[in-house]
């Protein structure tokens, strides 16, 4: 489950970083328009500091003109004073002189000049001009301006700005009307003093107005920037991040900042919940099976890094549905979570258990060192679901099968591992309850060889590519064909000939059979037919029948119409049903057989010794003979053991009043111990292979009063006579048979 965080008012969230330039992480709320807080601060206090530095260069040169100016004039003022006070004294423009020189001397001035009520210059510290006009000095200034201002200084306007020109009326008391008294100062020296101290002005502002506006920053970005970008932090990772760093004081982004926390940490506990639910099984409390997908990618994932095996292991229990049906759903449901204990208890750490479908359970088993390992584990799965337990006042033995596939030899992803284990699984249950199979790949091939040749089969009928062999059976004691068995072959196209335990399997299993066996049934009865006719020896043909065919009720009702279709005496026909399928479902398999054998059909069963049949079954079906298995007969040469079972086999057939067959016959040897244990026929390569209809007639035909065409086979009939008693060639009427 997702760890929720929750954040309070006093703490800001630090996770995921943020771009360098204040990008957010994801998309969500970074559009290509998206604009940081912090740069529109700084864009905001650029812009201020800009203008406060614009605005303080201004304010320098403002001060510095009216610096200059004010200087300037107040000189001028204490000058003109000076001059003034001088001309009162004076008698004669001559007394001016020495004031005027002096004045002049100082390094400030460039001239001095006073003039009388008619303009003419009387004094001055430059000899030229004595006796000029004083308008040439005052330029645009006229005298009239001078004398609407009597006590006034009035600046002159000078073109090159090196000097300040000022005039201002006097008192002349030997001219007996005011004059004017003039002075030009030098600028150029003040002015670069007052510029040096303007420009120093200037730089110490905007070095404050930066230095302010850094330190706005720096307090806006703790306040403000810092607290809104961790929130939108987040937000961006709705929650994801965890609060740390203190807020401040509670404002704004501290009530924003808690409610979005709120809504993440209910937000994040309701998806918690929702995925808890949806990946987990409600009745056994057990993950489900999408929690075990996605932990086989992960355990996947981890093996692939490590480089190990993780072992995938389907397990389904036998026959639930009966308990369903028989017992109720709720003893259904007891099972399923006895089950879901016992799977748990058994898991090793870091195993993985769910439940994957109804009565389906999976386990992972990480870190196993071989195939083998997940076998053995399967099997303590096994064993410890099939121990009995109580449900009610029922004592019940629950089997379960398995299904296993390695990670990596079996598959490389979760899908194709679990699809293998359920192919292992269903192999499992062919197998019998309490099986475990381990997926191989050939399982995989036979499954899609299975399925090509299910597709085939069915156009296999339409176009005649299916042929019946004939294999002779031979009396052992005589060295007459006592009959022939029918065995089906597939003359495929492509293929070449396949032999029936290739297709007759997948005929049984998508319920192809039933067409199949009336086609045998038909042609095995057409052709012995035909050879009657043409003279040949008569003989039976045995056909074998089915698991299916036996458990349909209208087997027999087929056999005899078949039969009356060609017109050939049941006694010529014989079935030959396997131990193992006459033991399943017995009671309805001795109604057919019994049925059959009324018809005056043979019966014969077939791989007998393998089937574990029950003596109490076998003395009720009404049988004509027992074949034994080759198995044991390829090992009756080997060992004196190898003799035991055959021998059993024949006394108790004998026992039962049955005849007694042996398959798969290679050499006189092995032909010879059977005579000698009393075995009745044999039929096997050594007595004729399966022939083709053509060849068998052939056979038949250079069996001349129906003896063995093979001389060593005659000779070993003639030479070694039974002494074992020969049972009536008359089917003898089994105890409890209907025939
Ligand atoms: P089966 O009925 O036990 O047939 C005997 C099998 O043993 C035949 O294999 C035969 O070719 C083989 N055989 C005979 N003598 C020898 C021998 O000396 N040595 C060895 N190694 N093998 C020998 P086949 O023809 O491949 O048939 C296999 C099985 O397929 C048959 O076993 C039978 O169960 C089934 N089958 C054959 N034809 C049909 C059919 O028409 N319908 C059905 N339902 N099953 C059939
Ligand atoms: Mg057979
Ligand atoms: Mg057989």
């Amino acid at each position: 489950m997702r760890a929720a965080t929750r954040g309070t008012s006093e703490s800001v969230v630090s996770g995921a970083p943020a771009k360098p330039d204040g990008a957010p992480a994801s998309g969500r709320t970074g559009p290509a328009g998206f604009f940081p807080v912090r740069r529109k601060v700084l864009v905001l206090l650029s812009f201020v500091g800009a203008t406060m530095v614009v605005l303080s260069a201004f304010f320098v040169l403002h001060l510095y003109n009216t610096q200059v100016k004010d200087r300037s004039r107040s000189r001028a003022e204490s000058f003109t004073e000076v001059l003034a006070y001088a001309a009162k004294q004076a008698k004669s423009p001559t007394d001016l002189e020495a004031i005027v020189r002096a004045l002049a001397a100082t390094s400030r001035i460039e001239l001095v000049a006073v003039a009388d009520s008619g303009g003419t210059i009387v004094a001055t510290s430059q000899q030229d001009w004595r006796g000029l006009g004083i308008r040439r000095l005052l330029e645009r200034r006229p005298l009239d301006v001078l004398a609407s201002t009597p006590d006034g200084l009035v600046d002159g306007a000078n073109p090159d700005g090196r000097y300040s020109d000022f005039a201002r009326q006097i008192a002349l008391p030997f001219s007996k009307a005011p004059g004017i008294a003039f002075i030009r100062l030098k600028t150029s020296a003040s002015v670069s003093a007052q510029r040096a101290a303007a420009w120093s002005l200037l730089v110490w502002l905007t070095a404050g107005v930066i230095i302010s506006v850094l330190t706005i920053s720096l307090v806006m970005q703790r306040i403000l920037v810092a607290p809104i970008e961790a929130l939108r932090v987040f937000a961006d990772q709705r929650g994801a991040s965890r609060l740390l760093t203190p807020l401040g004081p509670p404002d704004e982004v501290s009530i924003v900042a808690e409610a979005l926390s709120d809504a993440f940490f209910a937000t994040s506990q309701g998806e918690a919940l929702l995925a808890d639910l949806a990946e987990t099984d409600g009745l056994t409390g057990l993950g489900n099976r999408s929690h075990f997908k996605a932990k086989l990618d992960r355990e996947i994932a981890k093996a692939t890094r490590r480089g190990g095996m993780v072992g995938v292991m389907v397990l389904n229990l036998d026959k639930f549905k009966d308990i369903n049906d028989t017992l109720g759903h709720s003893s259904g449901d007891l099972i399923l979570q006895r089950t879901a204990e016992i799977l748990k208890i058994c898991q090793r750490k870091g195993d993985t258990v769910a439940r994957l479908g109804a009565d389906e359970f999976g386990v992972i088993l990480a870190n196993i060192e071989t195939p083998e390992d997940s076998v053995e584990f399967a099997n303590r799965f096994i064993r410890a679901v099939g121990a009995p337990f109580r449900v009610g006042a029922h004592e019940l033995h629950q089997t379960a099968c398995v299904g296993l596939t390695i990670f990596p030899q079996d598959g490389r992803d979760g899908e194709v591992l679990l699809k293998n284990a359920d192919l292992a699984l269903s192999r499992a249950k062919q197998e019998g309850s309490g099986a475990s199979v381990l997926y191989r790949h050939e399982l995989h091939l036979r499954a899609m060889e299975r399925n090509s040749i299910e597709r085939d089969l069915r156009t296999a009928l339409a176009q005649k590519q299916l042929v019946l062999f004939y294999q002779p059976k031979v009396d052992i004691h005589t060295g007459r064909i006592s009959g022939a068995e029918a065995l089906i072959r597939w003359r495929h196209p492509e293929r070449g000939l396949i032999p029936p335990d290739l297709f007759i399997p997948v005929a049984e299993q998508c319920g192809f059979i039933t067409e199949v066996t009336q086609w045998v049934l038909g042609e095995a009865c057409r052709q012995n037919r035909a050879w009657q006719q043409a003279g040949l020896t008569k003989i039976g043909v045995a056909v074998n029948v089915s698991a299916v065919d036996l458990r349909r009720p209208d087997l027999s009702d087929i056999v005899a119409g078949t039969l009356i279709a060609h017109s050939l005496s049941p006694q010529y026909l014989d079935l030959e049903v396997t131990e193992s399928m006459v033991m399943r479902d017995v009671d309805v398999v001795i109604g057919t057989l019994r049925r059959l054998r009324s018809l005056g059909v043979g019966i014969g069963i077939d791989d007998f010794g393998t089937g574990y049949s029950s003596l109490a079954y076998l003395k009720r079906f009404p049988v004509k003979q027992l074949k034994i298995d080759r198995s044991f007969v390829r090992d009756i040469a080997d060992t004196r053991d190898g003799q035991i079972i055959p021998k059993v086999i024949v006394d108790l057939a004998h026992a039962l009043g049955v005849s007694v067959l042996a398959e798969g016959v290679e050499d006189a040897n092995q032909l010879e111990i059977l005579r000698s244990l009393g075995c009745d026929e044999a039929q096997g390569y050594f007595l004729g292979k399966p022939m083709e209809a053509d060849e068998f007639e052939a056979f038949l035909r250079r069996a001349a009063d129906g003896m063995h065409p093979d001389a060593t086979v005659r000779e070993i009939m003639a030479v070694a006579p039974s002494k074992a008693k020969v049972v009536p060639k008359r089917p003898v009427r089994m105890p409890g048979s209907a025939a």
